[in-house]
């Protein structure tokens, strides 16, 4: 007997859109020869010293759960890293969750705080997980469009115009996936003043703060007034390269936190063991090579959009992430028309900016974590994809 399983799924599951990041991917693993800037991960591997304590964590047979909310020698080295980077407080034993990536602890967080209609301000073009964990949660995602006049930037009028009773919190991301558009003290400022003034909480995603280059990383939850409201998420995948580790961290008011832990507890119980040994390691003593990852960056995002602006491909200069958003404007195709013709024609796989929302059409999100030599020979195949789609055009 053949089942209709359409009968038996979620409707708010199956209403997910499919991530158009993963259509790209396939699309590339399947073909040789592609240079990738489409990936949003670090092409570093992880220091060699924290790999090295989560092994020894895992010869020493430290195989058996940690606290719901994770070890509490590690939950101490994060409360010391963001008092010491950010200047946030936060107790250890109260105040901070150990979680399976920063992914989880945006589910977490809105799992907690979210009933059912209650609305999320999302500001576009966003990582694709966001809209997607807050219908998971029962909530309902607003998207707030910036565009690339003012930098991606949002504005506290673009936030007062979409506020309703039912809005409950902002969605932060800064340095932002995908714009790279890091927001500084005073832009920050300004839109504490409407959270308080509408009384919402802050969901800051800070995963790319160990990743700014042109002005200090400024912590939402460091905004006078704003520590009470803001749930911090942050964690190690990008700064210290540690993606596959799947480790990150929350940190929030003990109230909201309590609820959290709940929640945890009857889902996943911990973070794994001898992964978060490893990370006590990361936090005591990577500092030196964070920062010479980071500088990499540097140069890498100077070249990159310095490249792109010289082919004709218009790029601001993100301040942070290791991501460039340039309009593809000029070419005449939609974002997904470019990305797929220069997969195809030039083997270069970058993401169509619609992937991200609305307001990423007309442009293309491009990652510089790849190899100076390999990012060289990408902008060669990205301007002589560009001078073949101009003269298409003239003849
Ligand atoms: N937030 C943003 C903005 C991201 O770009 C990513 C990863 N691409 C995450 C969260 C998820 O991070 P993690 O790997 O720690 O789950």
């Amino acid at each position: 007997m053949s089942i209709d399983y359409q009968q038996y799924l979620s409707t708010t599951a199956m209403r997910l859109e499919p991530s158009g990041i993963r259509k790209f991917f396939d699309l590339a693993a399947s073909m040789d020869d592609v240079i990738s800037l489409g990936v949003g991960e670090p092409d570093f591997i992880t220091p060699w010293n924290i790999r090295e304590f989560a092994i020894e964590a895992l010869r020493s047979g430290q195989t058996a759960y940690t606290a719901n909310a994770g070890l509490l020698e590690l939950r101490q080295e994060i409360s010391n890293y963001l008092n010491r980077r950010f200047q946030v407080e936060y107790q250890p034993e109260n105040q901070i969750i150990v979680t399976v990536g920063a992914s989880q602890s945006l589910d977490l967080a809105f799992r907690a705080i979210l009933n059912p209609g209650d609305e999320v301000l999302i500001i576009e073009p966003a990582f694709v997980s966001y809209a997607a964990i807050v219908t998971m949660a029962g909530g309902v995602p607003i998207r707030v469009e910036t565009n690339a006049d003012n930098g991606f930037k949002v504005t506290p009028d673009q936030l007062e115009e979409v506020i309703t009773s039912k809005t409950k919190a902002i969605l932060l991301c800064s340095p932002n996936n995908p714009t790279g558009t890091s927001l500084n003290k005073d832009e920050l400022t300004a839109i504490a003043a409407v959270v308080e003034k509408h009384d919402l909480l802050v969901v800051s995603d800070e995963i790319y703060a160990e990743l700014t280059y042109d002005q200090e990383f400024t912590s939402f939850a460091s905004i006078p007034s704003m520590y009470e409201r803001t749930i911090l998420v942050n964690g190690f995948s990008k700064g210290f390269a540690m993606t596959g580790w799947r480790l990150g961290f929350l940190a929030a008011p003990r109230e909201l936190i309590s609820v959290m832990v709940k929640i945890y507890q009857y889902t996943t119980m911990c973070a794994p063991t001898m992964l978060q040994m490893g990370a006590i390691e990361a936090l005591r003593n990577s500092s030196e090579q964070v920062e010479k990852m980071r500088q990499s960056y540097w140069r890498r995002r100077n070249f990159t959009v310095q490249s792109l602006n010289r082919i004709g491909l218009e790029c601001h200069t993100p301040g942070g992430a290791f991501y460039v958003f340039p309009s593809i404007k000029k070419s005449g195709l939609t974002s997904e028309e470019f990305a797929q013709g220069l997969l195809q024609e030039e083997k270069v796989a970058v993401v169509p900016g619609n992937a991200f929302g609305a307001s990423g059409e007309g442009y293309i999100r491009c990652s510089y974590a790849a190899s100076i030599e390999q990012i060289e020979i990408a902008m060669n195949r990205i301007g002589r994809y560009m001078e073949s789609l101009v003269r298409t055009k003239n003849t």
